[in-house]
């Protein structure tokens, strides 16, 4: 059993300033506590948090949380009560065991995947406090180790328990040494029989010289790194038989290689000589294809960083090597602990090196970015995360997010990029729209295209700031250039008309003073947004020019300006995402209906042309992509005017045929306003029809019908000229 000297020392050795006091006088409580409290397998139970005590020491945690492993069970198991933590030892204490105590509390249910992915993600809301989540991870690894002691079936419950909890929870926050001992017990205790074939076909390999043989490999991997002029250590590890046993049933193989036991790793002091070692390896002995991978450049989601490749090595044995810095390697020793730094004595959050895992990373985005870094620690709060949901990426990274969030906003959690090209979601296999509120757990996959642009309607229903921002942004600056080009496009209207070119010269520094603008690009916008007169810009341009237009006849574009303004105020736009006053035309080549997905072309002095987003004619636009517009429908808003809908239609050539179609469109509430015939045949005639509809769903109604209809061989939407 550690002794009470002995813990404080353990803690001394990283913490020289830890608070002595507070640790032993938890100590000394627990010890109490726990009186004459026997362990199953007969020890004195104060062993136990002591244990759990010595597990965080190895991963160099504060002093709140030494005394949370010393007190974890005594409000559970003890007569002391949550009262008695908080006048002893602060509320952070308390608060911190009294984490630990609920987690214990929560029962694992089924052993079904999906479970026992909430279940990790319930623990993960639970932990108010990260170190609540370390405690309860070394309380768990301590029972493992005891394990023997109790029922077996109560091993097969417990061991399982920790296979599908526990050992995904520590690997997902980094904690590989916690894993790496929890999940070989637990391998041992599910499968013994695999576990002991593996162990004694390991003494096999190594009696057998594999030992040897390491050494020899040692030797070389040192000498040539050395003569390189590389700082080096090399270290050959034997792989945890729980990997091994993984790997074989992956592959459907026996182990026979060197490379299926033994892994080797290069220890270099900072990632230039990682990549230097790399080099010499690489240049010394064949590669094996696909085998090399840079977890320095692209961490892990966890914040794993290491080089790994395979090579045929010394003596032609094919051997894994993994290179990395002794940080790199304390990181993915201890993981979130490894983030704990002590400088001055005082346990600090290390936030500046940005090597934190990811998923704290989005946690310190949530935290006042205000606060000292000091407070960090005791502001890591995962208690922040009851109002949020945690979901997956396709690769299993965890990206937590406000309640409420949607597909788009976890887009641009995961990256700003991939927020802007979203176009679909997929959660949980099924696609599902854009505005769904995301659930805890929820596996979101985004489609994204290559020309998607951020929606403006988006902003409607995102929640993070992230995604308002980006989508404002985007918006403004597509209406800023929206402006720009019709005010252009207007200025050469005017320039047109009274027989000159512009230029752009023309628009000289004075002349943008002039109209109080910085440049011809805000000037520009001025026109286009109607707040200067293209005609006065021309005059100015040309004074001449307004003496010879004495009386001046009223310029058509303050006509339409005027207009437009009226327009503004009476009827709203049908269309959202353009500049109130635009002119607006719907193509006649797809004739877009309220519903479809359309997109605006701006057609300088023109307006605007709405076209569905399937359109054939876009194909034309899309080497002139300033000209898009995204647009789409003013929803809920009560359109009196019926839009056009057309309608290719192949229909038998019979008797009556027609007046079926029209009875069964005048039916659905359409109203025919053209028909042409386009091809007539022996049997069949092809036609257009153009239909008067409230929308897209109205058309497709009558579509369907028409479908149903047997005189009707075939009916489609018209998505070109
Ligand atoms: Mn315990």
């Amino acid at each position: 059993m550690i002794r009470q000297y002995e813990l404080v020392d353990m803690m001394k050795a990283y913490d020289p300033d830890v608070n002595e006091d507070l640790v032993n006088r938890a100590y000394v409580f627990a010890m109490k506590a726990h009186g004459s409290q026997k362990r199953a397998s007969g020890d004195p139970y104060f062993s136990h948090p002591l244990e759990v005590a010595g597990i965080l020491t190895e991963i160099k945690m504060d002093a709140p949380t030494i005394c949370t492993a010393l007190l974890h069970d005594t409000v559970e198991d003890t007569e002391a009560t949550l009262e008695d933590i908080r006048k002893l030892f602060g509320v952070e204490i308390e608060k911190l065991v009294d984490g630990v105590t609920k987690l214990s509390q929560i029962k694992f249910q089924s052993a079904q995947e999906k479970q026992a992915e909430n279940f990790r993600k319930l623990i993960l809301a639970m932990s108010e406090d990260i170190r609540v989540l370390l405690v309860k991870l070394a309380d768990r690894l301590h029972n493992m180790r005891t394990l023997q002691h109790v029922k077996p079936e109560k091993q097969k419950r417990i061991a399982l328990e920790t296979i599908e909890i526990y050992v995904p929870l520590a690997e997902r926050i980094g904690v590989h040494k916690i894993k790496e001992e929890m999940e070989d017990i637990a391998f041992g205790i599910l499968n013994a029989e695999a576990r002991d074939s593996i162990t004694t076909r390991l003494n096999f390999l190594r009696a057998e010289g594999g030992e040897a043989v390491v050494g020899r490999i040692l030797d070389e991997l040192r000498a040539k790194l050395a003569e390189a002029g590389l700082r080096a250590e090399v270290k050959g590890r034997e792989k945890t038989r729980h990997s091994i046993w993984k790997k074989m049933q992956r592959k459907n193989i026996a182990f026979e290689q060197l490379s299926d036991i033994m892994a080797f790793r290069i220890f270099v002091p900072d990632v230039t000589e990682c990549y230097h070692a790399l080099g010499v390896i690489h240049g010394l002995y064949p590669t094996v294809p696909g085998r090399f991978k840079d977890y320095i450049s692209l961490p892990k989601p966890n914040g794993y960083r290491s080089l790994h490749t395979t090579v045929i090595g010394p003596e032609n044995h094919r051997i894994e090597i993994q290179i990395r810095t002794p940080e790199m390697h304390e990181e993915s020793e201890l993981g979130v602990a490894a983030h704990w730094i002590y400088k001055d004595g005082t346990a600090k959050h290390d936030q500046t090196s940005g090597k934190q895992m990811r998923w704290l990373r989005e946690l310190m985005d949530i935290v006042d970015q205000a606060q000292k870094p000091e407070e960090f620690l005791e502001n890591t709060k995962l208690e922040l995360f009851q109002d949020q949901v945690f979901c997956f990426t396709p690769t299993g990274d965890l990206i937590s997010l406000p309640r409420g969030a949607t597909p788009v906003d976890f887009a641009y959690a995961v990256h700003s990029e991939l927020g802007d090209k979203t176009v679909g979601a997929k959660v949980n296999g099924r696609i599902t729209p854009l505005s769904t509120a995301l659930h805890n757990g929820d596996q979101v996959e985004i489609t994204t295209a290559k020309n998607q642009t951020p929606s403006p309607q988006w902003e409607r229903f995102v929640v993070t700031g992230k995604a308002k921002a980006r989508i404002r942004r985007f918006v403004r600056q597509q209406q800023r250039d929206q402006y720009m080009s019709l005010g252009r496009g207007m200025l050469q209207k005017v320039f047109k008309q009274e027989g000159h070119d512009l230029i752009d010269r023309n628009i000289t520094q004075d002349i943008c003073r002039h109209f109080k603008t910085e440049n011809a690009e805000d000037l520009f916008t001025g026109i286009g947004s109607g707040h200067i007169s293209a005609r006065e810009v021309f005059y100015a341009v040309h004074p001449e020019e307004r003496i010879k237009d004495n009386p001046p006849v009223e310029p058509q574009i303050a006509l339409t300006e005027k207009k437009t303004h009226q327009k503004g105020k009476s009827a709203p736009m049908p269309i959202k995402g353009l500049i109130p006053g635009m002119a607006l035309h719907y193509a006649r080549c797809c004739h877009p209906l309220p519903g479809d997905r359309i997109v605006g072309i701006v057609t300088t002095g023109k307006g605007v042309t709405i076209h569905t987003i399937d359109c054939e004619t876009l194909e034309s636009f899309a080497d002139t992509p300033e000209r898009w517009l995204e647009v789409s429908w003013e929803e809920g808003e009560d359109t009196p005017e019926s839009h056009v809908g057309r309608l290719l239609i192949t229909i038998s050539n019979k008797p009556g045929a027609l007046a079926s179609l029209s009875t069964v469109i005048g039916k659905n509430g359409g109203n025919i306003t053209n028909l042409k015939i386009t091809n007539r045949a022996l049997d069949f005639w092809d036609m257009i029809i153009d239909v008067y509809v409230r929308d897209n769903k109205h058309l497709n109604d009558i579509i369907a019908t028409l479908r149903g209809t047997p005189e009707i061989s075939d009916v489609s939407r018209a998505r070109s000229r």
